[in-house]
């Protein structure tokens, strides 16, 4: 998908703070932290929503969640950290390449959902 940011990013055609790649995934550090720790972990393969993803998709999937939480703790974030993913108009989502977000510092952090 040319005009994907995060498939720029994959490409390597724009700048990202990456902690981790492989074959499958890459992680890197989301340009408008919401907190101390902020990652963003996506398959490289463009899948633009969760709602999207296919049984083909679930080992990557899995990928995701197990190394961003790895990750997340080697950054610091061992006490506890937040993951969540948006989807779609009513999830908010913005970016649509399919991203786990990984949220995370020394505080604990807000309520999940604002009223
Ligand atoms: P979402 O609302 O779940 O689609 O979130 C998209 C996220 O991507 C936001 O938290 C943005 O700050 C982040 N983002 C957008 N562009 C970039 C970029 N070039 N590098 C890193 N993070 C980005
Ligand atoms: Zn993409």
């Amino acid at each position: 998908m040319t005009d994907c940011i995060f498939c720029k990013i994959v490409a390597g055609d724009i700048p990202s703070k990456k902690v981790f790649e492989d074959d499958d995934i890459i992680v890197f550090h989301d340009i408008r932290p919401e907190a101390p720790v902020h990652l963003l972990a996506i398959p490289k393969k463009h899948v633009a929503t969760l709602a999207e993803a296919t049984p083909e998709d679930n080992a990557v999937l899995g990928k995701l969640l197990q190394s961003g939480a790895r990750l997340m703790v080697d950054q610091g974030c061992a006490d506890g950290f937040r993951t969540l993913i948006n989807t779609g108009r009513v999830g908010r989502q913005e970016v649509y390449h399919l991203h786990v977000h990984f949220v995370g510092g020394p505080d604990v952090l807000p309520p999940m959902l604002k009223r």
